[in-house]
């Protein structure tokens, strides 16, 4: 008889977003009229940008005739985008060349997919709180998980220790804790890496909401990390991209384990799986990367950065701890009054009808610390912030 794959078994129930959605629409059912204020969601509000639209419907065009029409894509990728991806990177000052740019349908694609260059008995890193879809794709692989565990006494940005892992997932801008790695910080990672063997599965797809020109957007303007990092970055909140999907990876040509090249391996393993990307989108997405793009997205992203520091306004002036929202679309709070993550959520949702996601939803040592995303309706996190404000300085 077919055995399935029993890992699914090892798998936790995610109750978070299920349990919020529980508690709100009984909220909603006992209060009719009253409104509702969300900034507990992940996916961006504003629409994709007006020059993006324009090459996605040129692209439908050049599918509707003969002459234009285009067939099956190159499964890494269609070349006008991976060049337009490394002339990104070139711009800041990172040399990544065109056949190290992989397009993909969107980051959390690529991190599960990805698994497939490495053994099973290899045991993955996860700093943690983290995005659940790390270690979930690790549990359904059957690899070991080590949890690093973090917290306001290393603002969420911890070293490597003694950790004993073959696969490190960094996010850096993070989701939830909206903690950014500096260059000093990163090296560590890549120093350790290097030195045991390790590959760096660097998450970078709040990299577009740095501001602050110390930072690194990339793994990659770490020295050392050409032998020892995979970068996977995404349009989805960069971008507006959630529903179009559209996400880049990049794997150096250096990138070798046990005399095997993870590149080549990656070629090898997409022509085998995928038939690349659709035309259409990749049209759409090369227009992110021209002058007209990179103005348009950051008008967007300059508008939950605007959210962001609504909300970072009101907790300064409470002198509640947090981190994240200037170089991120998180603020990270440590709950008041020692309530924990999900006592919070009830209060704010009962008191002033505003909704964050439990940071214990992130990993245990999450508990005690909630998220407030900065993408919802400018209006709306504007009206929740000072709701937050009146509650809480009492
Ligand atoms: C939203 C998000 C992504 C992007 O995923 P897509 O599949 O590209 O939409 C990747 N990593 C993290 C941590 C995210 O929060």
């Amino acid at each position: 008889m077919l055995i399935p794959n029993t890992n699914y078994n090892q798998l936790k129930q995610s109750y978070l977003f299920h349990n919020i959605a529980l508690k709100v629409n009984d909220f909603q059912s006992r209060h009719p009229d009253k409104k509702i204020y969300r900034l507990g969601i992940g996916d961006v509000s504003l629409p994709l940008c007006p020059c993006v639209c324009e090459q996605l419907h040129a692209a439908v065009e050049d599918q509707a005739h003969a002459e234009t029409f285009h067939g099956y894509m190159p499964e890494c990728g269609a070349p006008f985008l991976r060049e337009a991806v490394a002339k990104h990177y070139k711009a800041r000052g990172v040399n990544i060349s065109d056949n190290e740019v992989y397009i993909s349908s969107g980051a959390s694609d690529e991190l599960g997919d990805i698994l497939d260059l490495f053994d099973k008995s290899s045991a993955a890193l996860v700093i943690e709180p983290a995005y659940p879809a790390y270690v979930d794709a690790n549990i359904i692989a059957g690899r070991k998980i080590v949890h690093l565990a973090c917290g306001a006494y290393n603002s969420f940005l911890p070293e490597p220790g003694d950790a004993d892992a073959d696969l490190i997932y960094i996010c850096s801008p993070n989701n939830p804790t909206g903690a950014v790695f500096d260059r000093e910080k990163l090296a560590k990672w890549v120093r350790y890496a290097n030195e045991r063997g390790a590959v760096i599965l660097f998450d970078a797809a709040y990299e577009a909401f740095i501001e602050d020109e110390a930072l690194p957007h990339s793994i990659f303007e770490i020295e050392g990390a050409r032998t020892c990092a995979i970068e996977i970055c995404s349009l989805s909140k960069t971008a507006g991209f959630t529903g179009t999907r559209l996400g880049y990876t990049v794997i150096p040509k250096e990138l070798e384990r046990g005399g095997m090249n993870l590149g080549e391996m990656w070629v090898r393993n997409r022509t085998t799986k995928t038939n690349g990307v659709s035309y259409i989108i990749q049209k759409g997405a090369a227009a992110v990367f021209t002058e007209q793009g990179q103005k348009q997205i950051h008008q967007n992203i300059n508008i939950y950065k605007q959210n962001a520091k609504v909300l970072t306004q009101v907790f300064d002036k409470l002198g509640i701890w947090y981190c994240g929202g200037s170089n991120a679309p998180y603020v990270w709070i440590q709950c008041p009054a020692n309530m924990t993550s999900w006592e919070f959520f009830d209060y704010l949702l009962n008191e002033i009808q505003v909704i964050g996601t439990p940071g214990a939803g992130f990993g245990s040592c999450g508990e005690g610390y909630f998220r407030f995303s900065s993408f919802a309706d400018t209006q709306d996190t504007e009206i929740a912030a000072q709701r937050i404000y009146q509650l809480l300085n009492k």
